[in-house]
């Protein structure tokens, strides 16, 4: 019996590698078989580059769809080591998304002056810059959830304010009191530490392959860039600096520098 164990805890590396649940949706994640080769493949979807994993059964692709695509046929394209090319196809399902209506009366909050646009957008260079991170080492797709609380608001929530469409929700809320610690949902290194205008005080993670995760609005933020961290490593506390009405946690997760939805990568 314990033999067996042992062989199994040898094994799972390979055997259990986790992969994200699959949902070939916008704002999911479409998982392609690519076959079989000794070296990885690289891998493209719409000029971007995405994860590639060796599974039992060969490579696989996890590519990230917007939460802007439309229903329909797409495709990845593949380059092998030995210079060959193929393409997989894949179908894009729709998936309905629900909506959220809210008024704000007073203005100045729907519409920032001259000088918080001037902010937002250098926050926005920054931000997007952190979000073209590649490294080549293996993500675990096994996520944990970051931090105890309610989920507040959930992904690709369709928001309008005062009746004007607003970019959909791009990650996953978790409302719980100030201070309540967040930790990483995997290994991962500190890529972006920094107070955002929307955002507040905010850390991003990068678990490799493209997969990242952002942490926004926390009170206070307990590690430096450049900083790997284990699954379970405290980040930082729960808070509501930045954009929000109340303490949560905007938790965002990113493939191929698309925002999906973060439970995907967690067994509810
Ligand atoms: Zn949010």
């Amino acid at each position: 019996m314990r033999t067996l164990l042992f062989l199994l805890l040898c094994l799972s590396p390979s055997l259990l590698l986790a992969l994200p649940t699959a949902l070939p949706a916008p704002g999911g994640v479409a998982i392609l078989d690519l076959g079989p080769s000794q070296d990885a493949p690289r891998a493209e979807f719409d000029g971007e580059r995405v994860a590639v994993v060796r599974t039992e059964n060969g490579w696989r692709a996890v590519v990230g769809l917007p939460l802007s695509l439309e229903p329909g046929d797409q495709r990845i394209e593949v380059t092998w080591p030995d210079g060959r090319r193929s393409r997989h196809g894949f179908t894009v399902l729709h998936r309905d998304y629900a909506e959220s209506r809210i008024t704000i009366r007073e203005e100045r909050m729907v519409s920032p002056g001259p000088d918080d646009l001037k902010r937002i957008e250098a926050d926005r260079v920054r931000i997007r810059a952190a979000l073209a991170t590649w490294s080549d080492k293996t993500p675990d797709f096994d996520f944990a959830v970051p931090s105890e609380g309610r989920f507040s608001s959930g992904f690709g929530l369709r928001r309008f304010i005062n009746d004007q469409p607003r970019n959909p929700h791009s990650g996953l809320d978790i409302a719980a009191p100030v201070g309540t610690p967040i930790h990483a949902p995997a290994p991962g290194r500190v890529i972006l530490t920094g107070d955002f205008f929307y955002a507040g005080k905010a850390v991003m993670l990068d678990h490799g392959h493209g997969l990242l995760s952002f942490y926004a609005h926390l009170d206070s933020i307990g590690v430096e860039e450049g900083q790997r961290l284990e699954r379970g490593a405290r980040l930082g506390t729960m808070g509501m600096t930045g954009r929000v009405t109340g303490p949560h946690l905007h938790w965002g997760v990113y493939l191929n520098r698309t925002p999906v939805d973060p439970e995907l990568f967690f067994a509810r």
